[in-house]
């Protein structure tokens, strides 16, 4: 997309639009010239370029949540775990998108892999076999570097992103994004419109469901025209580990993300309860999945998983257009 002029007038009629660089407005602003010659309502390159690119994927998923904490990065790698493990056949991809705090090496045990580019892009980082990550973290010289980046640049680093990765033939691409809905949101939407995307899923905690930020999530989803396939709550209750009794640590004060989802017509897809040995394996970078296979958090996930399996056929029916 062209820049966007640096001193619009007041009355800016605005870039895309059919006046740009002609309306009375627009006299002495700096980018008359470049309004008027039309450039600036040339569609992004970039969005065809992700079509092309993400052609052979059939579904894409966003997890989003409202505010950070609340486990979004850790339900993220769950539920691609789980994609991945329970079909072999089936090939997931990871793109971690949360440019100000990624999460997914760590959580995957990828810290320190590095990229590594060929003539048809950079390849991701192969977790399993059949699961793929591709992580700002491996671009920083640490991970505990800050990344301070302008809008610009991050949608630049996403539009490389969605356009240059070798991913192969993907069943699920499944972006971890930044909390709340920024600029990374907009880039990321506006660079998947040309492909399509499948749905999102939304994480909360189930006092956060008192606070706007979800449903500020859900607004945006339905604004840009994003299906919502559903809302998981993470850390629901505490299971202990030893007497597997279980304990409300953030009390559902306004009747958790169920009652949220029923009142704001969305599927509530399934809780997942917090558990201090699903915490130790993401710090360590193990796999949940396989070291506490009899878990209730793995029952927990089970269900929700299959469900956004046959939630992800649904809008393969209703947008065929999609998956094209
Ligand atoms: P976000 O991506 O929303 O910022 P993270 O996934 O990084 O959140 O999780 C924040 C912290 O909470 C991490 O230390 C993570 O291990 C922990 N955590 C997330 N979900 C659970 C859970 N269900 N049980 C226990 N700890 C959890």
């Amino acid at each position: 997309m062209a820049d966007i002029p640096k001193e619009a007038p007041e009355h800016c009629p605005g870039t895309q639009s059919e006046s740009a660089g002609k309306a009375s407005a627009c006299a002495g602003c700096p980018n008359q010239s470049l309004c008027s010659s039309g450039a600036t309502r040339q569609p992004d390159p970039g969005i065809a370029l992700v079509k092309e690119r993400l052609s052979s994927v059939q579904n894409k998923l966003l997890v989003l949540s409202g505010k950070g904490g609340v486990g979004k990065s850790t339900v993220t790698s769950l539920i691609s775990r789980y994609l991945a493990a329970s079909n072999l056949d089936k090939n997931v991809g990871i793109l971690d998108i949360d440019i100000c705090g990624p999460s997914q090496p760590r959580v995957l045990g990828a810290l320190g892999e590095q990229i590594h580019q060929s003539g048809s892009g950079w390849s991701p980082v192969y977790i399993e076999d059949n699961l793929s990550l591709m992580s700002i973290g491996f671009l920083l010289g640490s991970p505990s570097d800050a990344v301070i980046w302008r809008g610009p640049k991050k949608n630049g680093m996403i539009r490389q992103f969605l356009s240059e990765v070798d991913w192969g033939s993907l069943d699920y691409l499944i972006l971890d994004t930044p909390p709340g809905t920024s600029d990374e949101h907009l880039s990321a939407t506006s660079y998947l419109k040309g492909t399509g995307i499948t749905g999102a899923i939304i994480v909360t905690t189930p006092p956060q469901v008192a606070l706007l930020d979800v449903r500020k999530e859900i607004d945006f989803c339905r604004k840009v025209n994003i299906p919502i396939l559903g809302v998981v709550e993470n850390m629901s209750v505490f299971v202990c580990p030893k007497c597997k009794n279980t304990a409300e640590i953030f009390p559902a004060s306004t009747g958790g993300a169920e009652t949220m989802s029923k009142e704001l017509n969305v599927e509530f897809l399934g809780s997942i309860p917090l558990d201090p040995l699903l915490a130790r394996c993401c710090d360590e970078g193990k796999n949940f999945l396989t070291e506490m296979p009899n878990s209730p958090t793995v029952s927990a996930l089970n269900d929700i998983c299959n469900r956004i399996i046959q939630k992800c056929e649904e809008e393969k029916e209703n947008c065929p257009n999609n998956f094209a």
